[in-house]
């Protein structure tokens, strides 16, 4: 996709964004979703099991043409391959929101909303939360963004599973799915070493990956990525991020999200892309392999 392409789509209007949350919320209140009905990770949830399209020809409007709107991408890849640090620099590169789902779970799960406490445990574990309390949470965060004049997105961690995948198809239309990989040794490293900001909510890294070339794969070298010294001592560790619950939502990853490439493949939406190292070798590679390289988008990139 060419940037000027791009650039052009980001300034048209907001009517999609529009469409696809009215769409989901349509969805939420078809199906009677409701907070207590609720469960954790089920690879058979006994919801949403009518087929997408019926939904859509009772309640949505079509999508309209790609070109009349602005972006609908996805970000796939494994717990702390970096799908966050990516889809937020796209997103302001574009002027599209990133949206991710495991941020809306957070800020629920530390609200005093009803479903914290049951929000907290399933997230501690590693599980995954229903899709019930995403779709509820991610038409929310859609209305919002509506409100306030939002077009298109980044989505980043939805979805999440073949029959997530199902109903964002049967509500709108995604553009492109950007699948990010990293060898498997390095994500659980990232993922111990990540650190957040209390206060601004930056992402920082204190792990140095240096993973030597064998004849499985390439060597890579991901540098730190350390706070600026006003976040210094403001930092902390997400309650998931520990070891045992690291490997189980890479279990989980691999059982119930990595279906989803083959999904995306066979509808010609997949891009493969494989880190090189931390972002300072991968920020110019991606943006290469999105046709994003051109001068003005590489001068607002640097800025
Ligand atoms: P990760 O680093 O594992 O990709 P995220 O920040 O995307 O983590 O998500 C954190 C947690 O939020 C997940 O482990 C899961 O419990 C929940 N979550 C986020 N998105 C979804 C989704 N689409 N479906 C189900 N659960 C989700």
């Amino acid at each position: 996709m060419a940037a000027a392409a791009l650039l052009r789509m980001s300034k048209s209007s907001s009517a999609q964004s529009t469409a696809v949350s009215r769409a989901f919320t349509s969805f939420v209140s078809s199906r009677n979703f409701s907070a207590s009905s609720s469960s954790a990770y089920n690879p058979e949830p006994d919801i949403a099991r009518s087929p997408p399209s019926s939904f859509l020809s009772r309640n949505s409007p079509l999508p309209q043409d790609p070109k009349d709107r602005n972006v609908q991408w996805v970000f796939l890849g494994c717990p702390g391959v970096g799908k966050g640090t990516y889809a937020s620099r796209l997103s302001n590169l574009l002027g599209v929101p990133h949206i991710a789902t495991g941020d809306l779970v957070r800020e629920e799960l530390n609200s005093t909303g009803p479903l914290a406490s049951q929000l907290k445990e399933i997230v501690n574990q590693g599980k995954l939360v229903s899709d019930e309390i995403i779709i509820n949470l991610l038409s929310k965060r859609l209305e919002a963004g509506e409100a306030k004049g939002e077009s298109g997105f980044i989505l980043d961690g939805f979805p999440r599973t073949i029959r997530q995948a199902e109903i964002l198809e049967g509500v709108t239309e995604i553009d492109l799915v950007v699948n990010l990989q990293l060898r498997e040794e390095a994500l659980l490293a990232k993922c111990l070493g990540r650190r957040i900001c209390s206060q601004c909510g930056g992402n920082y890294n204190i792990a140095c990956i240096d993973i030597k070339a064998d004849n499985g794969g390439p060597g890579i070298y991901m540098a730190p990525l350390p706070p600026p010294p006003q976040c210094a001592d403001k930092l902390i560790q997400r309650a998931d991020d520990t070891e045992e619950v690291v490997k189980a939502r890479l279990e989980i990853y691999n059982e119930m999200s990595r279906p989803l490439e083959e999904f995306y493949r066979s509808r010609g939406k997949l891009l493969e892309f494989s880190l090189p190292g931390g972002i300072p070798e991968s920020w110019p590679k991606l943006l290469e392999a999105l046709n994003l390289e051109d001068h003005e988008v590489k001068r607002s990139a640097a800025a």
